[in-house]
């Protein structure tokens, strides 16, 4: 079993979310970049740096994480975030290539999604009797169910962004 992500509580919070892609103040989406997650290898958060980055960092001090969300805030809105994915140590498996084919490998769309929560707001649901959501902490080898949003996990989002 790894962990989806090691998230410091205060800074991931926010009652409603005012994400702007890329240069963190233009809205701009700016592509690709050479710039990494400021996500440190025990898997906290660095400080922020006005570029909300997706990539995949090594995570030696940090066991069993398999993703990290970091997020910075100023009030009640995210004015940041970075997702990394673990590039080091654990085996993911190729879903593009083989789908249907696992090994002891772990599922990085499932994990991704996970992340993803975290950039737009949502917290853990940590209740055993929930595994099978998004928002689950914790994931299997080989397992894709959270590939795609709860009912609780889309209940969430809808709260953060009402129509
Ligand atoms: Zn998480």
């Amino acid at each position: 079993m790894g962990y989806t992500d090691c998230i410091p509580r205060d800074d991931r919070f926010a009652t409603k979310s005012n994400f702007v892609l890329g240069d963190g103040g233009s809205g701009q989406e700016t592509g690709t970049t050479k710039s990494k997650p400021n996500i440190k290898a025990d898997a906290t958060c660095a400080n922020r740096d006005g570029f909300n980055v997706w990539g995949w960092i090594p995570m030696p001090q940090s066991a069993g994480t398999l993703g990290v969300t970091c997020s910075w805030s100023e009030g009640k809105y995210i004015r940041e975030a970075d997702i990394a994915m673990r590039s080091d140590t654990i085996k993911w498996w190729d879903v593009w290539n083989h789908p249907t084919t696992c090994s002891a490998a772990y599922d990085p769309i499932s994990v991704a999604t996970h992340e993803v929560g975290h950039f737009l707001g949502l917290e853990h649901v940590t209740d055993p009797s929930h595994e099978e959501l998004t928002m689950y902490p914790y994931t299997y080898p080989c397992d894709k169910r959270g590939e795609t949003c709860g009912q609780g996990n889309c209940d969430g989002l809808m709260h953060l962004y009402p129509r």
